[in-house]
């Protein structure tokens, strides 16, 4: 199963996506978690990409297209994958289906996870996550029990740099001159889905698993049928070159064994032989002291030719 998730930043499809990964035991992969672990590691890569971030601007292609590219060369990438956050612009979107063309694994589906601009405002704003065990509070729609603690584990809740309103407002205007673009790429590929990502977590969710089973199984369905098809074609071929292969031995085994018969060799060595003493002989015979003799002889058969002429 390999899925694209779209979405503005604050329509859940994170949340979506740990679901997902949840129910099908398919990795999530998401640009925005790997640049923050960069980042907090202190790393070159993270060095660069934390002022693009914190400005709310996109980093680059060639670092989100550099991670991603080691990401889905990992193991469990194998199985599939659901990207969350990649791909953000066209390119990254030619790049993603160059990728996976390369690993003949073409994506299946891009569900866009759909919400309007004003609760997307509030939801980005008001989150707050819990640093220790993960937990994500909101403090328009899900607020914690206890302002600033966390209601599973009691630790302090952190607000992301990049969730701040002057930022929040710039991502989303991001999203929309660059991201949003995606959905129109998607569609006339016909990989195009769209669920509304407002409502109870878990309604939005089974939305989006009956999008993706009547999108993907009849599909992988159609996909296994087509290649155990394939699968048979290719044994039947090289079966059928086999068999071949050992006709052609069998026979020039058999040509190899066949003794020549006697009676038949005779005349074919006797009726080459002929014509090369005939014509060999007069090159042969000219040897200087003993020719001379010879050759008066020889003269002799020559005048008697014209003679005759
Ligand atoms: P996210 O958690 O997906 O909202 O990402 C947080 C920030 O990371 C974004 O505002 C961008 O600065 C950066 N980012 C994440 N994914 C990408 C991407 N695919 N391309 C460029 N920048 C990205």
């Amino acid at each position: 199963m390999r899925i694209v998730l779209l979405g503005a930043p604050g329509s859940g499809k994170g949340t979506q996506a740990k679901l997902l990964v949840e129910k099908y035991k398919i990795p999530q992969m998401s640009t925005g978690d790997l640049l923050r672990a960069e980042v907090a590691a202190g790393t070159d890569l993270g060095k660069k990409a934390k002022a693009a971030m914190d400005a709310g601007q996109l980093v680059t292609d060639e670092i989100v297209l550099g991670m991603i590219q080691a990401r889905l060369a990992k193991p469990d990438a194998k199985n599939g994958f659901i990207l969350d956050g990649f791909p953000r612009n066209i390119p990254q979107a030619q790049a993603l289906d160059a990728m996976l063309a390369r690993l003949g694994q073409p994506l299946q589906l891009a569900l866009l996870v759909d919400v309007t601009t004003d609760i997307l405002m509030k939801r980005l704003t008001g989150r707050r996550s819990c640093g220790s065990c993960g937990a994500i509070y909101n403090i328009y729609f899900s607020a914690p029990k206890t302002s600033n603690k966390c209601d599973k584990c009691g630790s302090s809740l952190t607000h992301r740099s990049d969730d701040n309103e002057q930022t929040v407002g710039k991502r989303l205007g991001v999203y929309q001159q660059q991201t949003a673009p995606l959905a129109n790429y998607y569609k006339a590929q016909g990989k195009l889905r769209t669920v509304r990502g407002v409502g109870v977590v878990s309604a939005i969710f089974k939305n989006a698993t009956d999008i993706i089973e009547s999108q993907i199984r009849p599909l992988a369905d159609v996909m296994s049928k087509i290649e155990s098809a394939a699968a048979r074609q290719a044994a039947k071929a090289k079966a059928e070159e086999a068999k071949a292969k050992a006709a052609a031995k069998a026979a020039k085994a058999a040509k190899a064994a066949k003794p020549i018969p006697a009676a038949k060799a005779k005349p074919v060595v006797a009726a080459k032989a002929k014509p090369v003493v005939k014509k060999a002989a007069p090159k042969k015979v000219a040897p200087p002291p003993k020719a001379k003799a010879k050759s008066r002889k020889a003269t002799k058969p020559a005048t008697k030719a014209k003679k005759v002429k």
